[in-house]
């Protein structure tokens, strides 16, 4: 298994490098399969052939294998909608499926240390793993993180170091050659070869059909690159005769992959961001930004925006009318399906796969709370 760059062709060793030297992001190749495995393995090691390590002991085996829900409450306009529940995920998260083999790499490699930059899901989902195989952790957050989310981190007992300074450095600072922990980062090779498994489980379960969108919330352009890698693999090996369109929705607030789409940029630029309740999906310079946008035109997909009100709209409906609990971040594609059915992007009688990548259990929220005292003795007449 080889990395290669999208951008370029190059191809490069080690699987520990991340950057090609035109400075776009890698991603390892692998054959490309030409039938669905007849496996047993748990999970996403389903399809452990076209992964770089084999099904780890511990919590790794649990990652991925998450429920693909027909949801007919949100169907809009004769769209027929999907939810990929990302959120049974070990730690809530799709990020498990980059951990699982990112972390086993590493221990596989005898390292005794990972790190990763991170505020929230990455981070739980690496030391949860690191705790698995035994491994030391490294977590770096910023140092203004809120209590409630330090504490999640802290439940798995990784090293916290809380950085002053600018993030978006950060992340680049622990990529670079002098840093001797390995770094999984959001968009590193050994995770997006992880993440590509969520493709392969939506493609799989519709197949010898193959559904016609699939909405996914982006911000470092990680898990989109992983979607994208499944399907080309996937392409090439004869399992879809058609792509799905890749669609990436941003909170307004900071969606710098959507103003470069929609100005029909190949680059995308950093921005200044405003702050969001879909935190996860705050990335204001995206590192692979530029990968997304190719994934985005390469698919014939797009992107959307949404704003901070549809976004908690859509949060509650999510509940209200599915009974999903998701994060705010996942929250934003059923808000992104229905602009994409307003402006004819999504057509009737199409099916949309929202994935919902984060369960919304470790928020506290401020739910409208109607609940009405009564005593015991009128609980007869109540319920009659
Ligand atoms: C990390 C994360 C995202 C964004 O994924 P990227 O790979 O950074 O684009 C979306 N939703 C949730 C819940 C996340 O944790
Ligand atoms: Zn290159």
């Amino acid at each position: 298994m080889d990395l290669v760059c999208y951008a370029c062709g190059e191809r490069s060793e080690p699987i520990s490098r991340t950057r090609c030297s035109c400075g776009e992001p890698l991603w390892i190749d692998v054959p490309a399969p030409s039938t669905w495995p007849a496996s047993s393995d748990p999970g996403m090691w389903r399809y452990e052939r076209v992964l770089p390590t084999d099904v780890p002991s511990g919590v790794g085996a649990a990652a991925g294998g998450t429920p693909l829900v027909r949801t007919p409450a949100f169907d809009a306009e004769g769209v027929g909608t999907y939810v990929k529940d990302e959120g049974q995920n070990p730690t809530g998260s799709f990020k498990d499926r980059g951990s699982a083999v990112g972390v086993a790499a590493v221990a596989a490699g005898g390292g005794t240390r990972v790190g990763t930059v991170s505020h929230g899901n990455m981070a739980m989902s690496v030391a949860a793993h690191a705790a698995a195989h035994g491994l030391d952790c490294t977590v770096l957050v910023p140092a203004d993180i809120s209590d409630e989310r330090l504490s999640n981190i802290a439940r798995y007992d990784p090293e916290i170091l809380r950085v002053q300074g600018d993030y978006g450095d950060l992340y680049r600072r622990t990529l670079s050659p002098g840093v001797e922990t390995p770094f999984l980062n959001s968009d590193t090779p050994l995770r997006v070869a992880g993440q590509k498994t969520t493709a392969y489980e939506i493609c799989e379960a519709f197949s010898p059909s193959v559904p016609d969108a699939i909405v996914l919330p982006v911000s470092s352009g990680g898990h989109l690159s992983g979607l994208w890698k499944a399907l080309r693999e996937l392409q090439a090996g004869g399992l879809l005769d058609r792509l799905p369109r890749l669609y990436a929705v941003q909170a307004a607030a900071c969606d710098p992959i959507v103003r470069a789409f929609e100005a029909g940029e190949t680059a995308v630029s950093g921005i200044e961001k405003r702050e969001t309740v879909a935190y996860s999906i705050a990335n204001a310079d995206p590192p692979s930004g530029n990968r997304a946008l190719a994934a985005l035109r390469a698919t014939d997909g797009g992107a959307v925006s949404v704003r901070e009100d549809e976004i908690r709209e859509a949060q509650r409906r999510f509940a209200r009318d599915g009974g999903f609990r998701v994060e705010a971040s996942s929250a934003v594609t059923l808000a992104g399906v229905s602009r994409l059915r307003e402006r004819g992007e999504i057509r009737e009688g199409e099916d949309a796969v929202l994935v919902v990548t984060g369960s919304g259990f470790k928020e506290s929220i401020e739910a409208d709370v109607d609940a009405e005292t009564i005593d015991l003795s009128d609980l007869d007449r109540r319920l009659s």
